[in-house]
């Protein structure tokens, strides 16, 4: 029962000194862990998580794992060929949870063809032999076949490429689960802060302290990451009943060039995940909804692409990039490249990036804290090569629910909702729909009446 696992490991995080403590349950967070327990080098490893794992950034993502094309205007090829190889890699490792997607550009300015069609030539030639399918052209007459409803004025052509999705927050709990299963002490709902005085937990269920022992810290806090040159880019995401008709995700560029997906989505794939923005934040990581001029935004451009589409959009999220600030830069512009480094007090920090190179990103930590904590034994990386066991959930809602709360750590009933499984985003949730999940829910962690209707309370009035 997970109610005992997780108390189990609050107990080895009270009572065991570490060698090393990740702070954050996100992808980096997840990627540092497995990597450091699959190296095999007998250190104590712990991961905190102030909220449940893959509440952040990394579960509210575009959901993509790809090279990403846009860079390529940015001259960012170091980025765009670091992240088409790692696409390769976690199609390997992580079968089921990352699967490759087609995408459509629909080709309306006179020079759109040449132009995109340009980019792709490059990026097929940047995945080089680990690409996953050559780039093709359409004829008007063809992308109008495939995708009947899409705008037909000015249409001149189509391009189908492949790239990767991911269900992201679903990868994050495996690798997190896999460095579990490996020795790694592994906590949700435990915040840590630190200072020149030691290390602090806070068990954020019960709200006690305790202090916590480590020889190094591992800061993978993403946008809460303080002290940090960051730049706060939020995204955000509207969630349509199906918009296309086809199988293939639309990869559309607006005016100013910027790209905007509408990628088949749910899990009965009966849902368009229209998505992102790219706008500065200044409320703090903890604030975070869609604007309306978010919304209105992407609204236009599904009225744009599909002027006969009448589906409101059912829901929305929204998530924070936390970028290396670049002065000068657009939020667009700014990069995506990450950044590793070390402050004096001995912390390693790491930001910056994409969920799709949180693979690399996280060896390259690991081969920089091993030189340190580990220096001179021979510790290759393995993450490349050990494919993650991904069990594939039920379809019934108990035992999903049951395998969420057993084995996920699930606590609350969002956690559930938006982590474990997608449920929460791909519907205006009611009171009718989620009582049944809540009750399941209470009846596995022991909730009280009181704490099942608050439960349900805080889902109804917190949806997108
Ligand atoms: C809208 C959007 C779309 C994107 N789409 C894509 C995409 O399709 N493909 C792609 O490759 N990349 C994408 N990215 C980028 C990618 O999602 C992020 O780079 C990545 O998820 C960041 O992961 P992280 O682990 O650093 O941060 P997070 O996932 O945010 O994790 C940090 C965690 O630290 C926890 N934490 C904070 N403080 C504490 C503390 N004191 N104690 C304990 N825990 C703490 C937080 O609760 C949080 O869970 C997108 C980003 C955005 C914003």
């Amino acid at each position: 029962m997970t109610t005992d696992r997780r108390k189990a490991n609050l107990e080895r995080l009270r009572q065991e000194p570490f060698d090393v403590l990740i702070v954050g349950g996100g992808i980096n967070g997840a990627g540092i862990a497995r990597d450091l327990m699959l190296r095999e080098a007998g250190l104590r490893v712990a991961l905190v998580e102030k909220h449940h794992f893959s509440s952040g950034t990394s579960g509210k993502n575009s959901q993509l794992i790809h090279g990403g094309l846009r860079y390529l205007k940015y001259f960012d090829f170091g980025l765009v060929s670091d992240a088409l190889h790692e696409r390769a890699t976690l199609l390997k490792i992580a079968p089921g949870l990352v699967e490759p997607l087609e995408f459509l550009i629909p080709c309306y300015g006179p020079y759109d063809r040449a132009f995109y069609g340009a980019g792709l030539l490059l990026y097929d030639a940047l995945a080089g032999s680990r690409n996953i399918g050559h780039h093709r052209a359409l004829s008007a007459e063809a992308t109008r076949k495939l995708e009947p409803h899409l705008a037909a004025e000015g249409l001149r052509a189509g391009l189908l490429f492949f790239d990767g999705k991911v269900h992201s927050a679903r990868l994050v709990i495996e690798n997190i689960l896999d460095a579990e299963a490996r020795g790694a002490c592994v906590t949700n709902y435990t915040a840590v802060r630190w200072d020149a005085d030691g290390i602090t937990a806070r068990d954020m269920l019960s709200g006690e302290t305790f202090p916590v022992r480590a020889r190094r810290i591992v800061n993978a806090t993403g946008a809460w990451s303080s002290g940090a040159p960051l730049r706060l880019v939020r995204g955000s995401h509207l969630i349509y009943p199906r918009i296309q008709q086809g199988s293939e995700a639309i990869a559309y560029f607006d005016e100013q060039g910027r790209i905007i997906f509408l990628i088949p989505w749910g899990e009965n794939n009966d849902l368009t995940l229209v998505g992102t923005t790219d706008i500065d934040h200044q409320t703090g990581p903890d604030a975070v909804r869609i604007s309306d001029s978010e919304r209105e935004y992407l609204q236009a451009i599904v009225r744009r692409l599909y002027p006969d589409f009448r589906g409101e959009p059912l829901t929305s999220y929204s998530s924070l990039r936390p970028l290396i600030a670049e002065s000068g830069r657009s939020a667009t512009a700014t990069s995506r490249e990450h950044r590793i480094w070390e402050t004096a007090d001995g912390v390693l920090h790491i930001s910056g990036g994409k969920y799709t190179t949180y693979r690399e990103m996280s060896e390259e930590l690991v081969d920089t804290l091993l030189r340190d904590i580990a220096p001179g034994r021979d510790l290759p990386c393995r993450t490349a090569s050990t494919v993650l066991n991904v069990l594939t959930p039920p379809k019934a809602m108990p035992a999903r629910v049951r395998m969420a709360v057993e084995r996920e750590f699930a606590r609350k009933l969002r956690d559930i909702l938006y982590v474990s499984t997608y449920w929460g985003h791909e519907r205006h949730m009611d009171r009718a729909w989620l009582e049944p999940i809540a009750r399941e829910a209470a009846g596995l962690l022991g909730w009280s009446e009181a704490e099942t209707e608050a439960e349900i309370q805080y889902c109804l009035e917190n949806q997108g």
